[in-house]
């Protein structure tokens, strides 16, 4: 299920996989819950305030500040041909706070703290390799990594 998130599928039967389906769209999205209308970013199938298990995915915006960011050296199985790269924690505007690559809008350099940023959905390669993901931008139009296609906004 979510063997088309990130590098490696690491949970491949989930109740939130239809945000990976999301994410194919172009579309970064929030679980809300059916009883008592609680969103949480990123989605949780159960509810952490009533624990109701009914839930609906709807968009968010993907407009937010940095809170911090890193750059990470040694990498994790999977990534070892990928760095060194950028990592940033991202509050959402809308809400919610979410771990996010760094794009090549910021030139391998980190933000800082408070910096405005949008998060792109992106894919990279094609058929069963094709993976989609998400990475922090500079806020502004026309910037980010052109070596990957960017889906939707
Ligand atoms: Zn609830």
């Amino acid at each position: 299920m979510f063997e088309r998130f990130g590098k490696l599928g690491f949970t491949r039967h989930t109740r939130v996989q239809a945000f990976v389906e999301h994410l194919e769209r172009g579309e970064i999205t929030a679980s809300r819950c059916r009883h008592c209308g609680r969103r949480s970013l990123p989605p949780r199938a159960d509810c952490p305030a009533c624990g109701h298990g009914a839930f609906e995915l709807v968009p968010v915006d993907p407009h937010g500040s940095v809170l911090c960011a890193t750059m990470i050296h040694a990498l994790p199985a999977g990534f070892e041909d990928g760095g060194p790269f950028g990592l940033a924690l991202v509050d959402l505007r809308e809400g919610g706070r979410l771990l996010a690559p760094l794009g090549g809008s910021f030139g391998g350099k980190l933000p800082a703290a408070g910096e405005p940023v949008r998060l792109v959905v992106r894919r990279s390669g094609d058929g069963d390799a094709m993976r989609v993901f998400f990475t922090a931008e500079r806020s502004g139009p026309g910037d980010g990594d052109r070596r990957q296609q960017e889906i939707g906004t």
